[in-house]
């Protein structure tokens, strides 16, 4: 952490958590004319310059596409296997401060969540649970979420609204980590099937809707169309993930959907 570095509280989110059942435009980025060819010969990852997963060798990096969607097909399935639609969940979303370094946010969350997950008290107070990163750009700041949703006893979960804001807070606190009480946010789910679309929806979808902040996706599409602010931008996700060739977990599972069977096909972020 530099004491040159602007920092903003990411206390108002930029709009309500979409849980009415509306779903974004999105754009099948993988699908896009020309972007693999461009990425291949444009990115600084090795592996990603080498991924062909038509050719059954995935380079497996969340930043890619062609892997983004692979797995976001493999987690839908395991969703739709594993969890009734009709059972109640929370949706969480926790976050520290905004700041104009990637590099910095993603350790800060990180070392929050280490924290925070540390006690088990999730775990211990849910039957299961989903946690996925979401990554936004938005006016000069990157803005970093962990998005959970939780599911368990009417008792756990009440707990789990209750107290998992506070909790969030405090470890990120004796972390050193800026986080607001008032951007915290923990409610029961309206839709399981809006949640899973939310929290499945991974870092390369690339939307048009900009209200809640550009994602990685929306970012490579705007370098591919030829922004060279987005190209900086890009190239600043690039070097996130170069930097932690193996820190970079978007997706975690806890409690029952942890151990599947299919574990396997859809752990490669
Ligand atoms: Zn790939």
């Amino acid at each position: 952490m530099t004491s040159s570095t602007h920092r903003v509280p990411f206390d108002a989110p930029l709009a309500p958590v979409p849980l009415l059942g509306k779903k974004p435009f999105v754009v099948p980025l993988h699908e896009v004319e020309g972007l693999d060819s461009f990425l291949r010969e444009h990115s600084s990852i090795p592996a990603v310059r080498l991924c062909s997963v038509l050719w059954g060798t995935p380079c497996r990096r969340p930043l890619c596409p062609w892997c983004a969607h692979e797995k976001a097909k493999a987690l839908r399935s395991l969703w739709v296997e594993k969890i009734d639609p009709r059972e109640p969940s929370l949706f969480v979303r926790l976050s520290g401060a905004s700041t104009h370094d990637l590099s910095q946010a993603w350790s800060e969350l990180s070392s929050a969540r280490k924290r925070f997950q540390s006690t088990r008290w999730l775990a211990s107070n849910s039957r299961s649970w989903m946690r996925t990163t979401e990554v936004t750009h938005c006016w000069g700041l990157w803005h970093l979420h962990d998005n959970y949703v939780v599911f368990g006893t009417p008792l756990e979960l009440e707990t789990v609204k209750r107290e998992i804001s506070s909790r969030w807070v405090a470890a990120a606190t004796a972390e050193g980590v800026v986080a607001s009480p008032g951007a915290q946010y923990a409610d029961y789910s309206r839709s399981t099937a809006a949640v899973r679309h939310y929290i499945l929806k991974g870092i390369m979808d690339a939307s048009d809707e900009h209200a809640r902040g550009r994602t990685p996706g929306d970012i490579l599409r705007g370098y591919h169309q030829g922004d060279a602010d987005d190209a900086e931008r890009w190239a600043e996700v690039e070097r996130l993930f170069l930097d932690h060739p193996r820190g970079i977990i978007l997706t975690q599972r806890g409690g029952a959907l942890r151990n599947t069977a299919n574990a396997a096909d859809v752990d490669f972020s």
